[in-house]
């Protein structure tokens, strides 16, 4: 199994950037924090690069 993505809340400022990035649908924002939903998540790593905040690791 692929390991997924890891959001660091304390980080996180919710710009939506990775939500824009993921091929697969798998981030989502609540109370402007992004989630990661692990059944979606493939691990792609599209949108580790795209947050600038740096707030995405795997
Ligand atoms: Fe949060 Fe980074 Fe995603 Fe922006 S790109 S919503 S700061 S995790």
């Amino acid at each position: 199994m692929n390991k997924i993505i890891k959001i660091d809340q304390e980080k996180c400022i919710g710009c939506g950037q990775c939500i824009s990035a993921c091929p697969f649908d798998a981030i989502e924002l609540k109370d402007d924090k992004a989630f990661v939903i692990p059944v979606k998540c493939r691990g792609c790593k599209q949108c580790i690069r795209m947050c600038p905040v740096r707030a995405i690791s795997i």
